[in-house]
């Protein structure tokens, strides 16, 4: 890793913090948090240049933290996160940060939540409050949000919050809050709107930045997988039984605990492996070590730090199972494979909203890496199948089969059944617990998406919370019209292939005349209802209302959710629109009897 910094204690973090960090199993600061957390512990404002899986959530939520006073239950942070999703990460982040502080309340805010239970948590009293733009906006109107406390405000992917719209309501908001606080601005870019802004609120800003260092990698596979679909841990095995020229790997994760917990349940599944992590001592550390080199394991699962300088040439394949911090610590990772002249193959496993580091990496190291097909059912099957017919051939080369043979001769009699079938019956108690045939599904793209919390630090306690159906990364994949430095006329945006599938058409009471633009639409219904963008198909935008396709099968959670939402602060009364079909826009016709619309949609998607 970059970060020259080894452990947390020498960023001056108190003890109860240090506690908790080792306890959940935080080595050493990523390299964003070696910068960063002694910048705010000082007090200075600060602009941050990171994409989430560098740690910087940690990077700001521990020094805030450090200020809060927990007798004063009143808002004593304010984190504005561009979706519902990110909040709740957020929040549960910061909670598990504070295991060992008694007293501490955060709370998440965002639209499409009630507001009654909203007004009850916030009357309850919270330290921090980690909120979507719109719905903080709301509270502060309805002075039902009181900021006088304030200590410190963090912008959270303050360019995600550009893309998505939301920019004018967090300047509403910058121009609300007292004028002695702390702020941090945390975007993985810098457009000129954010630098603006930066500009603007921010007093004299330290900027940090992780540069990434481009480095040449050895002649070494690599492919990444995108997570989606299927647990990591079933994509792991399934990999790990159909990779040609598989002898040992090494597996990355983040924390001690799970490299205890993966080599868990990769023993569970029969694999021979063992974590390796900074809690080993040396002696215990090179006993791992000697075991991967002789083959009584085949798997280690590691930490960056444990894992430095480890040279066992029979390391066919490194497994990211989470994503480095930097490319950095992607090179050294991946430079334990294809040692002492041999094949090396690197698989990296990047979650939707990780994509952006994927292409940093890729640019680094000036090497494109190519997606993974994940190895089907079938394909796993055929490999057991063929693999056991292997092992049954060498059995039936050998000699000594008489005896053997005998018995079955024997059962073909007495049950009057082939000798076929009895190597059948055989073939199936050979399986021992293994079943040749993987059941289930293979995983299928899915339109509303279901969040999965895989590796969060700890759960978020007995807090109330809704079926999720958004994964806040797969945003990143958004088409990027706002990327642009001036805001593009709309037809000058790229066309979107229109999604597959059953679309049903929306009507919603918001139009030109709100001045909503499409992206308001697009913003509020991805983050609303958890659809991935490109799942949204044509939007209509007209003078009082708009039309938008949306998968058919919504889920009520998410229907549900849009029923309530608002967008700049009009209620969009979304229903199935009963006009013609999509593509018979224009000219005069009726919707609803009442409404006329005389001019075509301007803006199609
Ligand atoms: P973020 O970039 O803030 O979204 O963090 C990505 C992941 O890294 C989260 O699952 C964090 O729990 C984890 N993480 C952050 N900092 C550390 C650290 N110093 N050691 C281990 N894991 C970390």
């Amino acid at each position: 890793m970059t970060s020259t910094v080894d452990s947390f204690a020498e960023l001056g973090l108190s003890e109860s913090l240090l506690k908790t960090l080792s306890e959940i199993g935080y080595e050493t600061p990523s390299p964003i948090q070696a910068q960063c957390i002694p910048v705010l512990l000082d007090g200075r404002d600060m602009i941050g240049m990171a994409q989430t899986g560098t740690g910087k959530t940690a990077a700001f939520a521990l020094p805030l933290m450090e200020t809060i006073d927990i007798k004063v239950a009143k808002p004593q942070a304010l984190i504005l996160t561009p979706t519902r999703e990110l909040a709740i990460q957020v929040a549960e982040a910061l909670q598990s940060y504070a295991k060992n502080l008694p007293g501490f309340h955060v709370l998440p805010i965002y639209g499409g939540q009630s507001y009654t239970i909203q007004l009850k948590q916030l009357s309850r009293g919270a330290h921090v409050i980690v909120g979507t733009p719109g719905r903080v906006m709301d509270h502060l109107e309805r002075k039902t949000l009181n900021l006088d406390h304030l200590k410190t405000l963090v912008l959270d992917e303050a360019d995600e919050m550009l893309r998505m719209g939301f920019i004018d309501d967090v300047e509403w908001i910058l121009e609300r809050t007292p004028e002695q606080h702390q702020t941090a601005l945390f975007s993985a870019t810098m457009p000129e709107q954010i630098r603006r802004v930066a500009q603007k609120y921010l007093v004299d800003p330290k900027e940090i930045k992780i540069k990434s260092a481009t480095a040449t990698v050895a002649a070494i596979r690599q492919v990444y997988w995108q997570v989606s679909g299927l647990h990591k841990l079933d994509a792991l095995t399934r990999i790990l039984e159909v990779e040609e020229d598989f002898d040992a790997a090494i597996i990355f994760v983040r924390t001690k605990t799970a490299t205890v917990e993966l080599a868990d349940k990769l023993n569970a599944r029969g694999y021979a492996a063992a974590a390796l992590n900074g809690d080993l001592n040396q002696q215990m550390r090179e006993r791992v070590i000697e075991q991967l080199k002789s083959g009584a394991l085949d798997i280690v699962i590691a930490t960056d730090v444990a894992a430095r300088g480890i040279d066992v040439p029979r390391v066919s394949h490194v497994i990211n199972y989470d994503i480095p911090y930097d490319t950095e610590a992607y090179v050294h990772r991946i430079g334990r494979t294809g040692r002492a002249g041999r094949n090396g193959n690197a698989i990296l496993f990047v979650a939707p909203r990780e994509i952006r580091m994927l292409r940093t990496i890729e640019r680094a190291t000036r090497q494109p890496i190519a997606p993974l097909t994940l190895p089907s059912r079938a394909d796993v099957t055929n490999k057991r199948v063929a693999d056991f017919k292997t092992k049954v051939a060498e059995v039936l080369d050998a000699e000594g089969l008489d005896f053997f043979a005998n018995i079955v001769s024997q059962l073909c009699e007495e049950k009057d059944v082939s000798a076929e079938e009895v190597a059948a019956a055989l073939a199936k108690m050979a399986q021992e617990g293994k079943p040749l045939e993987v059941a289930g599904e293979d995983p299928q793209p899915r339109p509303f998406r279901e969040e999965r919390s895989e590796h969060r630090p700890a759960s978020f306690g007995d807090r109330e919370r809704k079926p999720r159906f958004e994964d806040r990364g797969e945003r990143s994949e958004r088409p990027r019209f706002e990327d642009r430095p001036e805001r593009p006329r709309r037809e000058d945006r790229p066309a979107r292939p229109a999604p597959a599938g059953d679309m049903v058409r929306y009507r919603i009471d918001v139009g030109r005349e709100h001045g909503v633009e499409v992206r308001d639409i697009v913003g509020a219904i991805a983050n609303e209802a958890g659809i991935e963008s490109r799942f949204i198909g044509r939007i209509g935008l007209y003078e009082e209302s708009s039309t938008v396709e949306l998968p058919a099968g919504m889920p009520a959670e998410a229907a549900n959710a849009l029923k309530r939402t608002r967008i700049r602060g009009v209620p969009i009364n979304l229903r199935q629109d009963e006009g013609r079909p999509s593509g018979s826009f224009g000219g005069e016709r009726k919707f609803d009897g009442e409404r006329k619309f005389k001019k075509k949609p301007f803006a199609d998607r």
